[in-house]
């Protein structure tokens, strides 16, 4: 950011953090030049690929996005992955400063025996698959079983069990992807059963959603009354406002007569899994209940106590939270799963910031936070990058234009915005003519092929 010379920036994926870094920088009154690196042809992350497709006024903020995206000085690099097409070393060569906001590409495992059979899934891979990523679409689920087990607390856990129950005409007006509406409406599923290690006082998720799975045309919602007794489970720390009425939804739950739909959600608490059985493929998950330990300050663990028990089941959504990748040439701090950072500065071996490095979302904080917290984080780490920059600190003048010559030289084909604007076009289309919001292209091949014709 020298003379007329503009700032350039690289910020690798375009989710909601992606964006957001990107709309702070090019509203910081500088020249500042962007491009936004994304391995997918689609922007948006898991706006996209992630929010359940019967939360349409969730995606919504695209709409934000698509105004970043037409502001001057920005430009969208989709099909390059950046650890594969680019090396990190690269982008420092290239770019006055880099901003990794690649989110949370895998799962946290649980460590338990028989993690791995057959039919026991990370929840990432089906809500990919049900959301049209181009990765996951070789999966195949098989629901023909009767009880499906969703291990977790969390909004991801809810989603899950959420989509598992939707009846046919609530998947009608969702860019849900046919194959998945075919399976969950093909399913044999009657019970999807939610398992909580901690009580329900310390659910993770939030109350408008716990509220929609009682509000679901084909599925009761079931709540044994004695989890909501007394103990730990149920003491609510003095301001915690959503554990409050988490409680009293649940409570109600506990309450209703069964009025004998298709499917039961059935919710229970303090449950753990120890071991997924079967014999190649999942028949049973044996589950031990836990004793509730309070540490007096509002922190509450799970204890395992001796008493266990085997649940037929013929599907395990493993659904206990994301976890970040790292990428070659990035420092990466193994237990969190984070990019190693302070506030958004990128640290070396030594915790020391690494000149014009920087990281923003899942990628920087771990994986929580809805859409909204990306804003407040990207704008954190931009802070930051703009004053590294006015200091001098950056340690370098990147020459964004050559990355293009280099792209090209490795026979990438970039899709451009416009290219991800034919995707979008082609996919609404189809959606038109279907009643729906869109219908999502969903192999690599009609991305590209779409992407391409558009110029
Ligand atoms: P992401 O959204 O994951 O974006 C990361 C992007 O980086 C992706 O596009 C990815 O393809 C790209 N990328 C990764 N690696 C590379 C690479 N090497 N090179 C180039 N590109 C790369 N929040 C809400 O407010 N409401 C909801 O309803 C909601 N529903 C959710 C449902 C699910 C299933 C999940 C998992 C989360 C949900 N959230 C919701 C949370 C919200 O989606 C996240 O807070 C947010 O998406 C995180 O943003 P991010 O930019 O850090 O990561
Ligand atoms: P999350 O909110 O962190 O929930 C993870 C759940 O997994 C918790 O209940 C956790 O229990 C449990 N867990 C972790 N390890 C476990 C283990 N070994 N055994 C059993 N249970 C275990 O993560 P998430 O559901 O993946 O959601 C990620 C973020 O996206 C959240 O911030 C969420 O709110 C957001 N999101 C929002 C929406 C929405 O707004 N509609 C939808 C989806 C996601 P403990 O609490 O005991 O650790």
């Amino acid at each position: 950011m020298t003379g007329s010379q503009p700032l350039r920036v690289a910020v690798v994926g375009s989710g909601p953090a992606g964006f957001y870094a990107a709309g702070q920088l090019l509203a910081a009154g500088l020249p500042v030049e962007v491009d936004l690196i994304e391995r997918l042809p689609t922007p948006w992350g898991l706006v996209r690929l992630g929010v359940a497709p019967d939360h349409p006024n969730i995606k919504v903020v695209s709409r934000v996005f698509e105004k970043i995206a037409a502001q001057p000085g920005f430009r969208f690099l989709g099909n390059v992955e950046v650890g594969r097409d680019l090396a990190h070393a690269e982008l420092e060569d290239l770019y006055d400063a880099v901003v990794y906001a690649c989110g949370a590409q895998t799962d946290r495992r649980l460590g338990i025996p028989g993690e791995d059979l057959q039919g026991s899934w990370p929840a990432t891979a089906f809500v990919a698959w049900y959301n049209g990523h181009p990765d996951f679409q070789g999966l195949r689920f098989d629901l023909s079983c009767e009880r499906a087990v969703v291990i977790g607390n969390g909004n991801v856990a809810v989603d899950v069990a959420r989509m598992l129950a939707l009846s046919e005409q609530e998947l009608a007006a969702t860019d849900t992807t046919d194959a998945a509406i075919a399976a969950i409406l093909g399913s044999g599923i009657r019970e999807i059963l939610v398992l909580g290690r901690r009580g329900a006082a310390q659910a993770a998720f939030t109350t408008p959603e716990l509220k929609e799975l009682g509000e679901l045309a084909d599925a009761d919602v079931a709540v044994d009354p004695a989890q909501l007794a007394s103990g730990p489970g149920v003491e609510v720390v003095s301001g915690d406002a959503t554990a409050e009425r988490t409680l009293e939804v649940l409570r109600e739950y506990a309450t209703r007569p069964p009025a004998r739909r298709r499917r039961t959600l059935r919710l229970r608490f303090e449950t753990s899994p120890v071991a997924i059985r079967g014999n190649g493929r999942i028949e049973a998950i044996e589950v031990v209940r836990n004793e509730l330990v309070g540490d007096g300050r509002g922190s509450v663990r799970a204890v395992p106590t001796g008493e266990r028990e085997t649940i037929p089941c013929g599907i395990v959504f493993r659904s206990v939270g994301y976890r970040g990748v790292p990428i070659d040439g990035v420092p990466f701090d193994e237990e969190r799963g984070t990019i190693r950072n302070r506030d958004g500065r990128v640290l070396d071996g030594a915790g020391e910031p690494l000149a014009g490095v920087y990281c923003a979302g899942w990628i920087k904080r771990g994986p929580s936070g809805v859409i909204g917290t990306n804003k407040k984080c990207a704008t954190e780490t931009v802070e930051l990058l703009l004053e590294d920059a006015r200091a001098g600190t950056l340690g370098r003048r990147g020459d964004a234009g050559h990355v293009d010559a280099l792209l090209a030289g490795r026979g990438i084909r970039v899709v451009g915005y416009e290219g991800w604007q034919a995707i979008d076009r082609a996919e609404r289309a189809l959606g038109e003519k279907r009643g729906r919001p869109r219908v999502k292209l969903v192999t690599w091949e009609e991305l590209l092929q779409t992407a391409f014709q558009a110029g």
